[in-house]
């Protein structure tokens, strides 16, 4: 039985020991994964004695991207481009390091939301980890703009200038550079309960999208359709395809999500 684990501070709530410990079982293949809680600054602690343990892999979650993408041996074109890592694969070298964010959150949109992303203004609240991992892909998906927004400033324009995509813009003052098609929200105001400070009038005929998945998503998603947002969506399938798109780098195996995601959502929803 291979070994694997995600690791991250706090991890009690994590939903991956159960996400892959499904796919598991629909692929026919033998894992066990654990959470490991690992404090900032001890993640190569934390990874030494993972593969001590014979461990193969590893889902890394807030606050440790950064770490794991300055610890990784070997980084594939998407950490690099995201500077973040949250799929470390276990190699003689040591540990190669992939971000399946970006990837997970535009199978969700397009395939699980049915949104397609080709020519859509796309407004992209938040510049951390979560946001950094998603800004390329959105780019390679054909949107026409990624319009940043964040609480401070400088981020936002340290996300866009790593772009360097004519396509990504800071966001304006008052946000004149509306209307949008999809609104992300990428921001952590959720974990509080809270919403983002957000321009006025955002919201019309957009779609709305918040990282964030069941109740902490609710206060943002509630909102957005009270400023009319004619569909919204939280982070529950996208959480669902990064991990798998981990389950793939790791096995070469997709499995299938939709079962696990509407056992989740069915979870979720009676929260
Ligand atoms: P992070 O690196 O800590 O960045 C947090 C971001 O949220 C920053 O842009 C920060 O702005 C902003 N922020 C925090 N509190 C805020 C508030 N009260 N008002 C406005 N902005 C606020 O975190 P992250 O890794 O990007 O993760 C962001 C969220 O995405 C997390 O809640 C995480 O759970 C979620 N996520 C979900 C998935 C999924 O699969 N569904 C995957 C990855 C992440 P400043 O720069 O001003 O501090």
């Amino acid at each position: 039985m291979s070994l694997y684990a995600v690791l991250g501070y706090p991890v009690g709530h994590s939903l991956s020991p159960r996400i892959h410990e499904a796919f598991a079982a629909l692929t026919g293949r033998a894992v066990r994964y654990e959470r490991r809680e690992v404090p900032p600054g001890q993640l190569a602690a934390a990874l030494s004695a993972l593969a001590a343990d014979g461990g193969q892999g590893a889902n890394i979650t807030v606050p440790l991207k950064g770490e794991a993408f300055a610890l990784a041996a070997r980084l594939s074109a998407r950490a690099r481009r995201a500077r973040a890592v949250n799929t470390l694969s276990r190699e003689d070298g040591g540990w190669a390091g992939d971000n399946t964010d970006g990837a997970g959150l535009v199978c969700d949109l397009t395939v699980n939301c049915g949104w397609p992303l080709r020519d859509r203004r796309v407004f992209l609240a938040g510049a951390g980890g979560a946001a950094q991992g998603i800004a390329g892909p959105l780019l390679d998906a054909g949107i026409a703009a990624l319009v940043v927004f964040n609480r401070t400033p400088g981020r936002a324009e340290a996300l866009v200038a790593a772009c360097a995509d004519p396509r990504a813009v800071v966001a304006s003052a008052g946000c004149a550079d509306g209307p949008f098609d999809l609104v992300i929200n990428a921001t952590a105001a959720g974990l509080s309960g809270g919403l983002p400070a957000l321009p006025a009038g955002l919201f019309a005929g957009a779609a709305a999208y918040d990282l964030m998945y069941g109740p902490k998503a609710r206060a943002f998603l509630s909102y957005a359709r009270a400023h009319g947002a004619r569909q919204v969506a939280d982070g529950l399938g996208m959480l669902v395809e990064q991990a798998a798109e981990s389950f793939f780098v790791w096995h070469g195996v997709r499995p299938p999500t939709a079962p696990v995601l509407s056992r989740l959502r069915a979870e979720i929803d009676q929260v």
